[in-house]
């Protein structure tokens, strides 16, 4: 339709929230669904940051906030920076957006011109390419491979930088894979960034969702790479805060400044309930996250160990997020339970009509040969998840 806008009728729906969507209505219409599906975890938003957020809809404070956040916010968020993560920022290094989603969004906007080339990890979370085609920019993929921890080799990296290519974006903890960069890999990529003068968007919405080894942020690598990096992280995953959509961004001034320009005009301030609840996700007591990350840990060893007795499959332990890569290569070209398996879509189809089971291919990841699951839902239902799983192989 020579109607509508050609840049944005090239951008591909989400294949993740088309798989929970189809397990989600299966459900509603009675079916016995288990869903692997899921990008949130499964826990509620904890009681002091619900009471915030009652407590500030009774002040009846309900204004418009600055467009780019509320300032104490932004200062909750520098002392959060300096003390998790050795960053000091000011507040006017913050924009506060409606999603680390929407942030990213922002970033890119800020920082490309057409024709700019990004780098984006392979397999990706479903959002970057078109995020990067958004801004009018090209995704470049950098393969990182399951038998390399699914990290990709600083060769690779380097091999696919050119003069076109803008930024690097950085995913530590990864979704869909769960790998954790060392702090060594990514002083590697700081100085291949610094060297080259490349912006790094350091996605760290799984921060805190770390089982082995331990969360850096590339920022806090040395005073170049800091002022090359876009740190992007929000209170979604780590406070199960999915449905509030508070996100943000610390940058060098110049790129928030440009962000805050383009949010005060595209939305204005995230909604401002929201944002006082963060304040308190952020300022107030944390026993909750040790909890679900207590509770994710088990999960995941139960997750990998299972998948690992099962033939046909297997799965590197990812060590942080909530999603598991498993491996379906040697089930491809395979009959099935009377179906022909040729690719990660086929299998996920397969499982979702014969065994109930919802999860979603690596294709929507950019990758074949695996399919993603979360265990981001209770260990009874990754035991009957899995359980389903392996009598769907031997059908
Ligand atoms: N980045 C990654 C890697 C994610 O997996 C997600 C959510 O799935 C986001 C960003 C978006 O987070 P938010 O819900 O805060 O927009």
């Amino acid at each position: 339709n020579k109607k509508l806008s050609v840049k944005n009728m090239s951008i591909a729906p989400s294949v993740t929230l088309a798989i929970t969507a189809k397990a989600k209505s299966m459900k509603a219409s009675g079916e016995d669904v288990i869903s692997f599906g899921a990008g949130e975890p499964d826990f509620r938003t904890p009681e002091n940051i619900r009471n915030a957020a009652i407590s500030v809809i009774e002040s009846g404070s309900l204004g418009y906030t600055a467009a780019s956040g509320l300032p104490e916010l932004k200062d909750a968020i520098c002392e959060k920076l300096k003390n998790d993560n050795n960053l000091t920022y000011s507040p006017n290094n913050i924009v506060v957006s409606c999603g680390a989603k929407h942030s990213l969004s922002n970033a890119l906007q800020a920082i490309c011109n057409p024709g700019d080339e990004v780098i984006v990890p392979l397999p990706y979370w479903v959002s970057y390419p078109e995020l990067v085609k958004m801004a009018d920019a090209v995704p470049v993929f950098v393969e990182a491979v399951e038998e390399n921890g699914f990290k990709y080799s600083m060769e690779d990296l380097k091999s696919a930088i050119n003069e076109r290519t803008k930024a690097i974006i950085l995913n530590s903890p990864s979704n869909p894979t769960g790998a954790v960069y060392t702090k060594d890999e990514l002083q590697e990529i700081a100085d291949i960034a610094a060297e080259k003068n490349i912006y790094v968007i350091s996605d760290e919405i799984y921060e805190k969702l770390i089982y082995e080894g331990e969360h850096i942020s590339i920022a806090s690598l040395g005073e170049k790479i800091k002022d090359l990096t876009i740190v992007v992280n929000g209170v979604s995953k780590c406070y199960a805060m999915t449905g509030w959509r508070i996100g943000y961004t610390a940058a060098n001034a110049q790129i928030t400044g440009v962000m805050a320009n383009i949010q005060s005009h595209a939305t204005s301030n995230p909604n401002t309930i929201a944002q006082y609840a963060s304040l308190e996700a952020l300022r107030g007591e944390q026993d909750t996250l040790g909890d679900m990350i207590k509770a994710f840990d088990e999960r995941r060893n139960f997750m990998a160990d299972r998948i690992n007795c099962i033939d046909g499959i297997s799965c590197t332990k990812p060590a942080g997020a909530f999603y598991v890569m498993m491996n379906i290569r040697n089930l491809m070209g395979r009959e099935i339970g009377g179906v022909k398996i040729e690719n990660s879509m086929d299998f996920a189809n397969y499982l979702l009509d014969s065994a109930k089971v919802a999860v979603v291919p690596g294709i929507g990841f950019g990758t074949e040969g695996y399919v993603r699951l979360s265990y981001a839902t209770s260990l009874e239902n990754i035991r009957e998840g899995l359980e389903r799983i392996e009598n769907a192989i031997n059908a």
